[in-house]
Order: structure tokens, then sequence, then C-alpha cells
């Protein structure tokens, strides 16, 4: 496997993980390991996203990390490069805007009165 410079400037530079987009071109052996835990991979290290590139590395797997584009997701702070636009917060990612949208009310919903 071949780190590119990128990932330790990534770090040097004071970025935190989730500005991190990782950029994978993997030798076609490692290839299913990379998509089938593609999500996974992505949880496991804390970054914003991982793409694999659909071309086969011609010599050891290649991983480049670049910096995640906006907005940041008030949530769970991942960049995916696009906001849901959600009536809770525009910024909201869209994965956390589909969790949010479920979430009860807090107004009126599950108050049992006044304690006093
Ligand atoms: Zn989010």
């Amino acid at each position: 496997m071949k780190l590119d410079a990128t990932s330790t400037d990534f770090r040097a530079a004071g970025h935190k993980s989730l500005e991190a987009h990782v950029q994978v071109k993997p030798t076609a052996a490692d290839r299913p390991h990379w998509e089938w835990n593609r999500e996974h991979l992505t949880e496991l290290c804390v970054v914003s996203g991982i793409d694999v590139d659909p071309t086969d590395a011609a010599g050891p797997t290649e991983i480049r990390v670049v910096e995640a584009p906006g907005p940041t997701c008030p949530r769970c702070w991942r960049r995916t490069g696009e906001a849901s636009g959600s009536r809770h917060d525009p910024n909201l990612c869209r994965r956390c805007a589909a969790v949010v949208e479920k979430l009860p009310l807090q107004n009126g919903a599950g108050e049992k009165g006044s304690a006093a």
C-alpha cells in the first residue's frame, strides 16, 4: 500500500479527520475489500468519505487524502459536499436530515404539565 504524502501534509496543516476525503486506487486483488467495506471504513477511519477509483493501480494500492468539500454538517461534522436544505438546519447532511425529521417535536410532545 502506498500512502500519498498528502495524508501527512493534511494532518500537519491542522485539518481534522472529518475534513478528509480519501481517494483510493486499489490493486485488482484489493478492490473487493475496499468496495465491500467502504461504508464501514469511512466510519472506522472517521473521515467524511472514501472514493474507490474505477481503475486498478499498476503498483501497490494508492491512497490520497484531500480536503472534503463543505458544508460541514452541524450534527455529525462530516463534509459530504452537499447540504440537505432541511427546514431544521439547511447544512444538515442528507443522512442526519432524515434522522432529525423523525425526531418528535420538543414543544408540546412529551410534556406532562407543570410539576409545581
Ligand atoms: Zn450529518
